[in-house]
């Protein structure tokens, strides 16, 4: 029953979009009308003109083919409007928009998220020496390693050059700390690969740490106080959290 299999497709999930046409006899008005109820994207009626059936087999696959290319465009513009091109994490336009929604959940819910700004220390120095390609290079190593110690749940934004956000919910100041400390110590033992004869540096990052308050505290004040914790971190020396 072509009917019977025509709404059997159009319920895959695979095949929901493929196109249809179906074929009727001429005395069978009712059929044609119930599969374009049902659908059906287009209808020839037999004997089939095989010029007719063709024009309109390739005019079905064209607007599929449209139809492809419009969703594939859609799906592709917004995956660069919240993702920083180099990295592949999040850019500062996602985390502005969920850093929000995610205070006020750890406040609704009662339950803690911490913050972590890190920045290369001496960043420029690589540029510098070895130019901006292997600069390049760094920071996507860089953003590999943030990417693999933290959760799923976590957020991690690249939010400018050389300097990363990563948002924790469900974790307090303390196991945050002892987050970034895990992911420092890896980035001061383990060398950075790069594309020029000495072919690996080593490079430190700095980090500060900041937990929201459950009394008051805005989204601004969280920042505030991880990049006081960068700033001294820096200040007293580079390779810290604080
Ligand atoms: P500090 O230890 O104080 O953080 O020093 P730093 O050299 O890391 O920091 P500074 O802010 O002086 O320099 C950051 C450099 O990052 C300057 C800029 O040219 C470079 N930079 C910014 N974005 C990119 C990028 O996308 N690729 C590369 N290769 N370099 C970048
Ligand atoms: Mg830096
Ligand atoms: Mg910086």
């Amino acid at each position: 029953d072509g009917l019977r299999l025509a709404t059997q497709l159009k319920n895959m999930d695979t095949l929901r979009n493929t196109p249809i046409l179906m074929l009727v006899d001429e005395h069978e008005t009712h059929l044609m009308l119930k599969g374009l109820d049902l659908g059906i994207n287009d209808y020839l009626v037999v004997p089939i003109d095989y010029n007719e059936m063709t024009a309109r087999v390739k005019t079905q696959i064209r607007r599929k083919r449209y139809q492809e290319a419009l969703k594939s465009n859609y799906q592709q513009s917004i995956s660069m409007a919240i993702t920083d091109p180099l990295t592949g994490l999040y850019n500062r336009r996602y985390l502005d928009a969920h850093l929000t929604n995610l205070v006020n959940q750890s406040i609704q819910n009662h339950k803690p998220l911490s913050m972590l700004i890190l920045d290369m220390d001496h960043f420029k120095q690589v540029n510098d020496t070895y130019g901006h390609d292997v600069g390049d290079e760094v920071l996507k190593q860089l953003s590999q390693i943030i990417i693999k110690s933290v959760r799923s749940s976590d957020l991690a934004a690249r939010i400018g050059g050389e300097e990363f956000v990563v948002l924790l919910p469900e974790t307090n100041r303390n196991a945050a700390y002892d987050l970034a400390d895990r992911i420092r110590a890896n980035i001061a033992s383990t060398p950075f690969t790069i594309n020029h004869p000495e072919k690996e540096i080593m490079k430190t990052v700095s980090v500060g740490v900041s937990e929201i308050n459950q009394q008051g505290d805005t989204p601004a004040d969280l920042v505030k106080r991880a990049d006081k914790g960068l700033y001294q971190a820096k200040n007293s020396g580079r390779n810290k959290v604080l």
